[in-house]
């Protein structure tokens, strides 16, 4: 009988949430969970007066759903705080955007130890514990401060940057001891993996950077492409193609975030208008950037940005009969989203920096074998290494975005059916399940 994983993330899924309405980190798990008793632990996603000191348990059969509230005072700091203001830059290389206060830092550590404290009594003695992302790395050393001895395994789903960089984030040291504390510490990309092991070692904790591996995460890509072929008769998307009348659509899906690169890519599609004319009134670009984290004033500003982006290029170049850009931030169905990435001609996926890039990922899933889209692709994002048949561009030049753009619109079928297959392997191979099978065979050691 194999072990039980516990899962701890700082958002846990929604029970009620299944298929195709379920997030990220739980479809990736979802094999991983199916095939052994499981505990889901985190946050609940609610806030309250003050943190939760015992999680709500929901139980579904060999699963459990383990959740707490978050006080609000604990919300701003480590969640808005530390994590979003100060990590998620950090470890996206934009040091210049990180907001360090130390009350946040203090936080962050006081609610990673309130996370232990409450896991702690629900663990048993051969439980595997894998815990998910830069909320929390200060957790598997709480729980080893309580007397936690079990296998624990920790991975980082955003990048890990060259420790130059990272040096710069005050409490780096102490960041970097906690993450010794685990058995096993994944990234995505073998570039992660250098960086990290580099800074352990230039830290003194030479004996974690062997500990260190990388285990690009994935989709389940029949999973996509079947609810990709599927959502072509749905009338949504017969009501969308109906009304690109034939012109060739480029469509980008993102959340509304700076990492995106989404101001760059905008004006590469500018540029595209204005040098490779014969574009005008012949392409459709569909963006899909659903506000996240509206709270946080960074956010906020890049929302205008964009909302002055998209008023220009429209004002410029739209005619009675062609609008050039269509940008919603109003969120759309998965199933929805899938039918439209089959319908693209072009997958636009251009982070200035990415972890992975699952859209990137779907996007080549959705595809038509006979005559697949082209994906033009940043290669800054995970996943761009693992992508021969992608065009690749530099995010932050409008004028290659605008080049590859005017390419793809052009490009002959067979050699979109050939980039297509060479993309396919690190669809299909680097798949979700494949991910989490070899990150818990190296967890099981
Ligand atoms: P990140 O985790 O930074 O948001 P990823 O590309 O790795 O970026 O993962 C994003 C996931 O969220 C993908 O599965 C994608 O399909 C989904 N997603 C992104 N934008 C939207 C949207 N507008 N509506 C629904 N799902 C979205």
């Amino acid at each position: 009988m194999s072990s039980r994983l516990v899962i701890v993330a700082n958002r846990v899924p929604n029970p009620k949430d299944r298929g195709a309405t379920a997030g990220g980190l739980a479809v990736a798990l979802h094999d991983a969970v199916a095939q052994r008793e499981a505990m889901w632990f985190g946050w609940s996603g609610q806030t309250a007066e003050a943190t939760a000191e015992r999680p709500a348990e929901v139980v579904q059969g060999r699963l459990t759903y383990a959740t707490l509230d978050l006080g609000r005072e604990a919300y701003t700091r480590y969640y808005q705080g530390f994590a979003n203001a100060v990590l998620w830059p950090t470890l996206h290389y934009r040091l210049g955007l990180a907001r360090f206060q130390r009350e946040d830092y203090i936080g962050y550590r006081a609610v990673n130890a309130a996370f232990a404290a409450a896991l702690a009594p629900l663990l048993r003695p051969g439980d595997l514990v894998w815990t998910h992302d830069f909320h929390l790395f200060p957790f598997g050393r709480e729980l080893r401060r309580l007397g936690c001895t079990q296998r624990q395994g920790f991975f980082l789903h955003v990048p890990f940057p060259p420790f130059g960089l990272f040096c710069a984030l005050p409490r780096a040291e102490e960041l970097l001891a906690d993450l010794a504390a685990y058995d096993v510490i994944g990234v995505q990309t073998e570039d992660d993996a250098a960086n990290l092991r580099g800074a352990l070692e230039a830290v003194g904790q030479g004996e974690a950077a062997r500990r260190v591996a990388a285990f690009p995460v994935g989709i389940d890509a029949d999973a996509f492409l079947r609810l990709a072929e599927r959502a072509l008769s749905r009338v949504e998307t017969r009501r969308f193609e109906q009304s690109l009348v034939g012109r060739a659509l480029v469509m980008g899906v993102d959340r509304l975030d700076y990492t995106k690169g989404l101001p760059q890519r905008f004006a590469g599609y500018a540029q595209l208008l204005a040098r490779f004319t014969t574009n005008r009134g012949r392409a459709t670009y569909l963006q899909v950037t659903p506000v996240s984290r509206g709270d946080v004033a960074q956010y906020r500003s890049l929302r205008r940005e964009l909302d002055e982006w998209a008023g220009r290029i429209n004002g410029q170049y739209a005619e009675p009969d062609w609008v050039p850009l269509r940008y919603m931030t109003r969120p759309v169905q998965r199933p929805v989203l899938a039918g439209f990435m089959r319908l693209a001609r072009v997958g636009l996926v251009t982070p200035l920096r990415d972890g992975m890039n699952l859209v990137a990922k779907e996007y080549v899933a959705a595809q038509n074998p006979a005559d697949p889209g082209v994906l033009v692709l940043s290669r800054f994002a995970g996943a761009a290494p693992s992508m021969p048949g992608a065009l690749l561009v530099n995010p932050l030049d409008p004028d290659e975005i605008a080049e590859s753009l005017d390419a793809a619109l052009s490009m002959p079928r067979e050699e979109r059916v050939a980039r297509w297959q060479a993309n396919r392997p690190a669809v299909w191979e680097a798949s979700a399940r494949a991910w989490s099978q070899s990150f818990l065979a190296a967890l099981e050691g």
